[in-house]
């Protein structure tokens, strides 16, 4: 288990401004199975507008804000690949998706008020810009909130790869990642009641505890670029205003001099 103090410039709890978000720019990397809801499969469309309402929160108070949505809700190559279909085509199949639920996630912010543009790293000229990193950088100084759709527009990649080529890209000050849990646990806490959430851990414990955080190469490239991931849930009302506070429950992943790997 890490000690809590603090080797980089990460504002904690204790010493982050209240009012004032600790992060200027971020990426906001969520699975396709947040949008799920409490369905089987598919959006469902209040939980993409309470994912919304968090969003608008942030952009509200100043936060440059950009989107990568997974597509594990309507479909994964891995599983696919599994059952016999060629891995290159589903996974297309699985950016496909993607694209699929960053219109719906558009839609939702637009109902908030929010300006928003998909840039997708597939060409789909009719529904999505293009990817260009310029054009993307542009459309976040002016406020807009842009969602990357398409993955990283290549197979054998996942959407964790694609937050965090993209987070680099958008020089972003932080990687967001929101999940169903509050953070990076020792054990399973579904099946562990025992288990213990790290406040912080070095990005390379993730990798040499096997933490599964997020997929190795995502989390190679946040190291290379000491970019921090923040782990923390996405299902209670206000939780990412207070992430950026510096307040509620999270765990953050960064280069902890002298920490990394030795557990
Ligand atoms: N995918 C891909 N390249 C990418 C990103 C995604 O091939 O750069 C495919 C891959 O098949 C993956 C699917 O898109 O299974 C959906 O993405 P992911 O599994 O990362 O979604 P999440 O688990 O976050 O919902």
């Amino acid at each position: 288990m890490t000690d809590s103090s603090d080797h980089t410039d990460i504002p904690r709890e204790a010493d982050a401004p209240r009012g004032e978000p600790r992060f200027k720019r971020v990426l906001l990397k969520i699975s396709g199975e947040a949008l799920m809801g409490d369905k089987a499969y598919g959006i469902d469309l209040e939980t993409a507008d309470r994912i919304a309402l968090e969003v608008a929160d942030a952009v509200n108070r100043g936060v440059e804000m950009c989107l990568v949505i997974g597509g594990g809700n309507i479909f994964r190559g891995l599983s696919a690949a599994a059952k016999g279909m060629e891995r290159a085509s589903a996974d297309y199949m699985g950016m496909l998706a993607t694209v699929m639920n960053a219109l719906g996630m558009q839609n939702a912010l637009e109902n908030r008020d929010l300006e928003t543009r998909v840039l997708s790293a597939i060409p789909m000229d009719t529904i999505a810009e293009p990817y260009i990193r310029r054009r993307a950088m542009r459309h976040m100084e002016k406020g807009r909130v842009v969602i990357f759709a398409g993955g990283t527009g290549n197979p054998f990649f996942t959407t964790d790869t694609a937050a965090a080529l993209r987070a680099a890209e958008m020089g972003c000050d932080a990687l967001l990642k929101g999940t169903q849990v509050d953070g990076v646990y020792d054990a399973d806490p579904k099946t562990s009641p025992d288990a213990v959430r790290f406040d912080e851990l070095d990005y390379l414990e993730v990798l040499s505890r096997d933490l599964r955080v997020m997929d190795a190469s995502a989390v190679s490239l946040m190291r290379e670029n000491d970019i921090p991931i923040v782990v923390f849930s996405i299902r209670d009302r206000g939780c990412l205003s207070r992430v950026l506070s510096g307040q509620g429950a999270c765990t953050i992943i960064k280069n902890m001099p002298g920490e990394g790997g030795s557990k």
